[in-house]
């Protein structure tokens, strides 16, 4: 025992996956899809999916954004979430990962509830504070280019309304953060908007080692 996070051996991670996990046969089938597809390492991992899932109807959201969608499986555990009536703005800009995600969200009956919008997220976004308004989104989700984190971060947390979460991927970068001899460009962006967010006083913050690390922004 320790007052630490545990490191999670295989044989830890496999036990939480099999004692917690609710996948629908469809979730496992993009899954399993996607295994045997270029950059598929950028999935989210399904406990992380049905972490975000469990989130946003705690929050009760109804209205999301996210911010890189792949193929697809984060958008999906996030609209199993959400009521009948909810609605995702998805944003990316690849064409052939996202006729991946379309199919699978079809499959899944959510396909109504989420908007996918092809083009970079940042122009995406303004439109969206152009057409939508500030305050108008309970929750986002950001896990694309890491060297634009910080303006999708502020663009979002500009739409959320007060109480509402920006979650954001990939904020320990396979331990990398932590190396002060790694200076690539992405790490160098993930950690610096690690280092904002921790004095940011416009938001409460939570980092939650799932994953690859992702830090929960809740707007004051
Ligand atoms: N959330 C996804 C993984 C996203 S991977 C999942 O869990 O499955 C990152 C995605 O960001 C890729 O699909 C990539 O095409 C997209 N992306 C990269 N640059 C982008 C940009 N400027 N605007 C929108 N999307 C972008
Ligand atoms: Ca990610």
């Amino acid at each position: 025992m320790s007052n630490r996070t545990l490191s999670l051996t295989d044989a830890v991670y496999e036990y939480l996956c099999d004692q917690s996990l609710r996948e629908t046969p469809v979730q496992r089938q993009l899954r399993s899809v996607t295994r045997k597809m270029e950059n598929s390492v950028m999935q989210i991992s399904p406990e992380q999916g049905q972490f975000m899932q469990f989130l946003v109807s705690m929050i009760g959201a109804s209205n999301t954004i996210e911010v890189g969608v792949y193929t697809g499986y984060s958008a999906l555990c996030v609209a199993l979430g959400l009521p009948e009536d909810g609605h995702m703005i998805a944003c990316d800009i690849n064409e052939e990962w996202t006729q991946v995600a379309l199919e699978y969200w079809k499959k899944a009956g959510v396909a109504e509830k989420i908007d996918l919008r092809i083009g970079p997220a940042l122009d995406t976004l303004t439109e969206l504070e152009k057409n939508v308004g500030k305050d108008q989104f309970d929750f986002a989700f950001i896990d694309a280019d890491k060297v634009n984190y910080d303006i999708y971060y502020e663009k979002c947390l500009g739409l959320v309304r007060p109480g509402g979460v920006v979650a954001i991927d990939n904020v320990l970068w396979s331990g990398t953060v932590a190396d002060v001899s790694v200076m690539d460009e992405n790490t160098k962006a993930i950690r610096s908007l690690n280092a904002k967010l921790h004095k940011d006083e416009r938001i409460d913050i939570s980092m939650v080692p799932i994953g690859d690390g992702l830090t929960l922004a809740r707007k004051r």
